[in-house]
Formats: structure tokens, C-alpha cells, sequence
């Protein structure tokens, strides 16, 4: 079981699980590129067999992140779909799933295109709203699937009380954490069952490498994800594993600069004529502020707003200069996308008006360059 003795986050983060190799003292732990393992002998093992099954880096990947989640496993895959491709392994024909309907457009495109081909049922309702949880409920519903914060519009979903709901018809709640990051947000620590990652976002955070993580509290959840991971096998790297564990020790000092640029991005944007409306987690007048300081200790640098117009936005587009116009986020280096036709082109257009995903709507990943700089380049391109 991975442990991590209790010392602060940041602490934490730089450490990792082992920390470093045990056989030489590497400070940086190594990258065991190596598919598989000689045996001491008959029915001998170091405990490495075949690096599908396990490998040293990934391992100590594993094992860091499981603890920064709290959690008691954690299974590193190839990306973030990957992590949750496996997670809908554990679910069978017939059985339903309620699901945040403002979330990433590549997960609802695999429960549509994928999932729901294999029998499984998905509903799509506002979770920020508890109300629209239970009228979404049914005998057959087996997990609820939230996005806090959801992407793009920022809504805020009660975690403890996604819980409560979940609890009394025997669903599991599974969390997509990439926003916050256990260093804001530890859902296994308000109940949730599973917490999967895309790791290419923040927790790798130079824009450089695929990743996905999957982390569970229990061990029954945890031998069948095993399972899952092994049979199926997409697995992370041991290089790309080496890379996010790189990526994690600077993730704390990457958050609160992003973070604080964020805070002073989203008040510049609030003040701008052209601006109609931003959705940042960090604005007291964001819905979901309250639960937001309850659950999370920070609230993240994902700022999305609307131009009053829609030729404006467009525009933006093709006048930022340091501000990349490209998929993705959380990086050091700060993207702009265009949700409508990027991130949620697979969303059905009504379900993205419903929500608000429109022409007029931009999101933004505030990276770690200097604030005024940002800032400059959004009132140039913003015009
Ligand atoms: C990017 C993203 C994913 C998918 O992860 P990949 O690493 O791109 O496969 C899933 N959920 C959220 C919230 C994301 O931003």
C-alpha cells in the first residue's frame, strides 16, 4: 500500500512515493525501459514479471498519486480516455449511468459511440443541481459520473451530496478530478468511489505527454480494476510515467501561480464592455462558490467567458500571440480554445445551447507566464 508520510502538500508532491531509487540513490527516479523481467528461478519473481502487468516507474507513479488522492490504488493509463474506457469495463449491459451533462465532449463521445453500442444507459443532467441527480435516478442506475468544475461552464456539483444520493441506491460515484487535482480536491476523501484523471492536463503540466489515472479506496474496485488494466492493456509508459512524475513535483507552485493569475484574469475580463459574462470557480458570483470553498481548497485557473459577440470571439482567436489558440489545458503555457468546435464539437447542439456552449463562448487555461502579459494579449486581441 503506498504511503506518504504526513508532511505538507508541497512536500508531498516533490517526494513522490519512494522518492528515489532505493538501489542507487538516483534522486530522480528511474525509467525502467524494459518490457520484461528475468526470475530468479522456478516460481521465483523479483515481483516484476512482464511491464504490461507492472513496471517499476509506473508503479511508483502509481503509488504517488493513490496517495495524493488518498486513495489505496491508483492504475496509470495511455491517456485520460483510456482511464475512462476502463472504468466503464467494470459496468454491464443494462446498467445505467447518471452523468454530468456539461462535461468533456471526448467522454461523452465514448459513452455514446462506444458505451451505450455495449448496453450500457446513459442519462445527462445538471449535477450541480441535486434535484435533477434523483429525478435522474433509476432501478438499474449503477454510478453517477460528475465533472467539478464541468467543463466549460464552471458548474459546481456537490460531492458529499452526490454521495448521500448515490448511497441510497447502491451507485458508485466516480469523479473526473482533472480541474482541481488532488492539490485542490480530494473526492475520495468526501466519499466518492473513484477518481479518474486526464494526466496529460495539469498533473503533467507542460503540454508535452498523454496520460490517464484511474484511483480507488476499495479493494474489491481496486482487483477489478487491476484486472481491467492488465487484460486490456493501455497502459502508460514507463517514460511517459517518468515525465508526469516529473510534472507532479512542481504541480503545487504551478497551481498557486496559475491560480493567482487566474483570479486577476477573470476580475480584468468581468470589467471588459466586450465581455458578456466569465465563468471562473473563483468569482463569488460563480453559482457554485460556496460549495466550491467547502470542497476544494482552491479553485483552479479554467476560466471560460462570452463575448457579447460572436464575430469578436472568432476573432480573438486569430489575434492572441503568447496565448496559444489550441485543445488542452493546464500547462505552464496558457491556451485559449474554442469550445463550440474543439473540446464539444461531439455534444449535440441542442444539449450545447441548452448549456450555453455557443458561439459567443471561449475557454481559457491560464498558464505561468506574467500576469501583465496575459493580460495585454487579451485586451489586443479582445480589441
Ligand atoms: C482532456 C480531458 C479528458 C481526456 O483526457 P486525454 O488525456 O485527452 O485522453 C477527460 N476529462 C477531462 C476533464 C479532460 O479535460
Amino acid at each position: 500500500m503506498p504511503k506518504i508520510r504526513s508532511i505538507g502538500a508541497c512536500s508531498k508532491l516533490v517526494h513522490g512515493c519512494k522518492g528515489f531509487d532505493p538501489h542507487t540513490g538516483a534522486i530522480s527516479f528511474p525509467i525502467y525501459q524494459s518490457a520484461t523481467f528475468r526470475h530468479p528461478g522456478p516460481n521465483q519473481s523479483t515481483g516484476y514479471d512482464y511491464s504490461r502487468l507492472q513496471n517499476p516507474t509506473r508503479e511508483e507513479l502509481e503509488n504517488t498519486l493513490a496517495a495524493l488522492e488518498s486513495g489505496k490504488a491508483c492504475f496509470a493509463f495511455s491517456s485520460g480516455m483510456a482511464a475512462i474506457t476502463a472504468v466503464m469495463e467494470l459496468f454491464s449491459a443494462g446498467d445505467h449511468i447518471v452523468v454530468s451533462d456539461d462535461l468533456y465532449g471526448g467522454t461523452y463521445r465514448v459513452f455514446e459511440e462506444i458505451f451505450r453500442k455495449h448496453g450500457l444507459e446513459f442519462s445527462y443532467t445538471d449535477t450541480s443541481d441535486p434535484e435533477c441527480i434523483k429525478a435522474s435516478v433509476k432501478a438499474n442506475t449503477r454510478a453517477i459520473f460528475i465533472e467539478t468544475p464541468s467543463n466549460p461552464m464552471m458548474k459546481i456539483t456537490d460531492i458529499k451530496v452526490t454521495v448521500e444520493i448515490a448511497k441510497s441506491s447502491d451507485a458508485l460515484v466516480i469523479v473526473d478530478n482533472t480541474f482541481l487535482t488532488p492539490y485542490f480536491q480530494r473526492p475520495l476523501e468526501l466519499g466518492a468511489d473513484i477518481v479518474v484523471h486526464s494526466g496529460t492536463k495539469y498533473l503533467g503540466g507542460h503540454n508535452d505527454t498523454l496520460a490517464g489515472f484511474v484511483v480507488v479506496n476499495d479493494d474489491d474496485l481496486s482487483d477489478r480494476l487491476k484486472l481491467i488494466q492488465k487484460s486490456t492493456g493501455a497502459v502508460l509508459a514507463p517514460f511517459d510515467s517518468w515525465l508526469i512524475l516529473r510534472g507532479i513535483k512542481t504541480l503545487g507552485v504551478r497551481l498557486e501561480k496559475q491560480q493567482e493569475n487566474a483570479m486577476k484574469i477573470a476580475e480584468w475580463l468581468k470589467s471588459n464592455p466586450k465581455v458578456e459574462k466569465v465563468y471562473y470557480a473563483g468569482l463569488a458570483d460563480n453559482e457554485g462558490y460556496e460549495i466550491s470553498k467547502k470542497q476544494s481548497s482552491g479553485f483552479g485557473s479554467m476560466i471560460s467567458f462570452s463575448l457579447k459577440n460572436a464575430e469578436d470571439a472568432n476573432r480573438v482567436l486569430g489575434r492572441v500571440k503568447l496565448i496559444a489558440f489550441a485543445e488542452s489545458l493546464g500547462g505552464v503555457e496558457s491556451l485559449i480554445t474554442y469550445p463550440v468546435v474543439q473540446t464539444h464539437a461531439a455534444i449535440p447542439q441542442e444539449m450545447r445551447e441548452r448549456l450555453g456552449v455557443n458561439e459567443k463562448l471561449l475557454r481559457l487555461s491560464v498558464g505561468i507566464e506574467d500576469v501583465e502579459d496575459l493580460v495585454n494579449d487579451l485586451a489586443q486581441a479582445i480589441g
